[in-house]
């Protein structure tokens, strides 16, 4: 895919407080009117990082480059961007108006430009009418849709987002995502989102920038990190996984328990142990039909009746135990039940091989 040039490249940027290395060596491209979310885990680095783009925290070393300028150098005023935060941050002593056109006052535009602006970003946000109203009378979803039209009203080259939705519950969470991502393709304005939440980076962005301990683990489109993680710490950040203690042997295969299945080694040398990750709906179920494939024999531990899909856990017979997600039409068709014997199929095209102790997320 040809880009262009990047809007945002941020280059080698480390950030220390005190001893500690919150951002080591970091380097990214963004490019124009990308939706970018950095995910990672409590304490990875997201708002250092976030911060250090809007010029809130200063690098101890490195770059960042603004359509190819260097703003390192410049404060927060004189970088073109929005922010919105997680806690509203309105001020309460305003009204909504107040507080959206609050960029606006000083410049050069007249009363009746600003009171259109401000009434057209409110149009935006999905607030018409809703002027004259003080922050305290709106729910957490329209305090944090003015502090988005708020963000929105300087019309900035960048939208910095600092998990503007997590203090919001789950259903009005999921709504304002899907406004908020429509809104960004409408305006086409290059946004970063922190999250925590990797639902939330799946479903809003063109790309993922997975981080721990100050790193950058992955960069990719949300199905390149679901399907091919590159590490096994982001296939366990990133949605359910089941991993497995496996041998690499000779040729194309590796040895699970006493049995050997077809699956090439991915570069790791025979005789030594790595991890096998799949994830659980990737878990065929095959009956007790005779082998075939990369089959293995299991028992049903234990089921759970999920709505749409039915979670079973698994028994191997060298002891282990996997996790799978089967339709509901597979749990009536084969009539499955706990206690029951059943052959599973591991495709060799849905299992990812990492060496062993490769670190793994704790959730
Ligand atoms: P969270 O989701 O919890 O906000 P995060 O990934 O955004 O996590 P950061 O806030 O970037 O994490 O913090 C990264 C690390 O840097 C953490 O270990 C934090 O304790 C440390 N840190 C952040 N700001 C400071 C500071 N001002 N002084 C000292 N340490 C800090």
């Amino acid at each position: 895919m040809t880009r262009g040039n990047p809007y945002l490249r941020i280059e080698f940027v480390s950030k220390n407080f005190g001893d500690f290395q919150a951002l080591k060596s970091i380097s990214l491209d963004i490019y124009p009117g990308e939706f970018v979310c950095f995910l990672g885990p409590s304490g990875c680095g997201k708002t250092t990082l976030l911060r250090a783009i809007a010029g809130l925290d200063i690098q101890t070393s490195g770059r960042i480059l603004q359509n190819g300028v260097d703003i390192s150098g410049l404060p927060p005023s004189q970088r073109d961007f929005g922010i919105v935060f997680q806690s509203y941050a309105l001020f309460p002593n305003l009204t909504v108006a107040a507080n959206v056109g609050y960029g606006l006052t000083g410049g050069r535009m007249s009363r009746a430009d600003m009171a259109r602006r401000v009434s057209d970003l409110l149009a935006m946000v999905g607030l018409s009418g809703q002027e004259q109203k003080y922050p305290a009378q709106l729910s957490g979803g329209q305090q944090q849709r003015v502090a988005l039209a708020r963000a929105l009203a300087m019309s900035p080259g960048l939208l910095l987002l600092d998990e503007p939705l997590s203090a919001l519950d789950a259903r009005v969470r999921q709504h304002l995502r899907s406004e908020l991502k429509q809104l960004q393709r409408r305006i086409n304005v290059t946004t970063i989102m922190v999250t925590h939440d990797q639902e939330e980076a799946l479903a809003i962005a063109d790309r993922i920038v997975v981080m721990n301990e100050g790193r950058i683990e992955q960069v990719g489109t949300p199905m390149e990190i679901y399907r091919q993680p590159a590490a096994a710490f982001v296939a366990d950040f990133v949605g359910h996984m089941n991993f497995l203690a496996v041998e690499i042997e000779p040729g194309r295969a590796i040895r699970l328990g006493e049995v050997v299945l077809d699956i090439p080694g991915a570069g790791l040398v025979a005789g030594q142990g790595a991890t096998l990750c799949i994830r659980p709906e990737d878990i065929q179920v095959r009956g007790i039909a005779p082998e075939q494939g990369n089959t293995v024999m299991t028992r049903i531990e234990h089921m759970e009746f999920l709505g749409s899909f039915c979670r079973a856990e698994l028994r191997l017979t060298c002891g282990r135990s996997l996790r799978a997600d089967f339709s509901i039409n597979a749990m009536r068709d084969l009539g499955l039940v706990p206690g029951q014997a059943l052959r599973v199929a591991l495709p060799r095209d849905r299992v990812r091989l990492f060496p062993q102790g490769q670190g793994v997320a704790h959730h």
